[in-house]
């Protein structure tokens, strides 16, 4: 449906009726999955608590995967729920082991849902997602994925995996806004989530957009929408588009093999392999005697970050996610930590061009 959108923020029209359902299906089609879309007016964060609280009840099994605050946060709002949770902390700063994932659902025979991270911006590793629901999946368990940071950055074919809820948003590899977020819920996970201790008539309430959402052929939604948000979803989701899915994938891989080649040529390490990491951020052990204090304040650079999570001293982050997954982006980036370690930027810097194809 053509419409035209906004030139200003002021005075926004609002956003036609039928464009939600247009929304939905497009973060469908690129999340490559027919289930049911949500559309949640919220940050990320709001979603996940909205999953967790619908589908915890007293009594529920539920296996959650920390690599991250977001799977602990998961898993407290799960218990809070009423939910019995067994917690698989991978080791600070890696991605969990298949094998451990597995260990917990045999000890585990009666759980029924299993949380887990796709790709994290906190720490820069990738789960091993494909085994990981390759073994849910043949005990017909639930499987929740936080995929608000991969989306858009990583393939992630929600469908052909057999993921049965996934959540994510515009604000990381799409950079949208955060505002929005969206759901992907199969019949499975409904049917989970069906349950007389589900809240309802709440922010939390995933049983709220069935009955005000998909129960009323897409036209409303629970709550006041924003059209300032949808506008802005819109937006990103027209840039996205434009450049294709696979082509945003192969930025961000090419944007984080060229920081891993140039973070060598200065001398220092990224801190997981490449298999381990993600092509969203690059966390680099920081050599002895340095802290971040100290790394930040002289690389004084907007895509240089702290490190989070129990292994944060020893970590800087170098972010190509959304439009810094780009060239300049990983130059300025691989100059800026050059500059605080006293690397050799140079060096760095040809290594940089060199993966993207530009010779010295
Ligand atoms: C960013 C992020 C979130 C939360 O996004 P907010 O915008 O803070 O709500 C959740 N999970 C992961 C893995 C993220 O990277």
């Amino acid at each position: 449906m053509p419409f035209t959108a906004p030139s200003s923020l002021l005075d926004l029209p609002p956003f036609p009726a039928d464009g939600y359902a247009d929304i939905a299906d497009r973060m469908g089609a690129l999340l490559g999955t027919r289930n049911d879309v949500l559309l949640v007016q919220g940050e990320a964060i709001i979603a996940l608590e909205a999953v967790a609280s619908s589908l915890a009840q007293p009594g529920l099994g539920a296996i959650n995967i920390i690599t991250s605050p977001y799977g602990g946060l998961f898993g407290g709002w799960l218990r809070r729920g009423g939910a019995y949770v067994t917690d698989v902390v991978a080791e600070a700063g890696l991605p969990v082991t298949v094998e451990a994932v597995k260990s917990a659902l045999d000890a585990r025979p009666e759980a029924k849902l299993l949380a887990i991270v796709h790709a994290e911006s906190a720490s820069g590793i990738i789960n091993p997602l494909e085994e990981i629901v390759a073994l849910t999946k043949a005990r017909g368990v639930v499987t929740v994925v936080d995929a608000v940071a991969s989306f858009g950055g990583h393939a992630l074919d929600v469908d052909g995996l057999g993921v049965d809820l996934v959540v994510t948003g515009p604000q990381k590899s799409l950079a949208g806004s955060a505002g929005l977020s969206v759901i992907g819920i199969s019949p499975k996970a409904w049917a989970l989530g069906s349950h007389e201790a589900a809240p309802v008539n709440s922010v939390l309430s995933l049983l709220d957009h069935k009955r005000l959402w998909l129960e009323t052929g897409r036209g409303v939604l629970p709550g006041m929408p924003s059209a300032l948000e949808f506008w802005a979803l819109r937006a990103a989701l027209e840039r996205f588009e434009a450049e294709g899915l696979d082509a945003a994938i192969a930025r961000h891989h090419l944007a984080a093999e060229a920081t891993r080649a140039g973070v060598r040529a200065l001398g220092l390490t990224p801190w997981v392999d490449a298999a381990q990491a993600s092509d969203l951020v690059t966390t680099v052990r920081l050599p002895d005697g340095l802290t971040v204090g100290q790394v930040l304040q002289a690389a004084d650079a907007a895509g240089l970050s702290g490190g989070v999570g129990p292994v944060a001293e020893h970590l800087v982050r170098l972010n190509h996610t959304g439009q810094n997954a780009q060239r300049d982006v990983v130059r300025a980036n691989i100059a800026a930590l050059g500059r605080a370690v006293a690397g050799d930027i140079e060096a760095g810097l040809v290594a940089v061009d060199g993966v993207y194809g530009i010779a010295a």
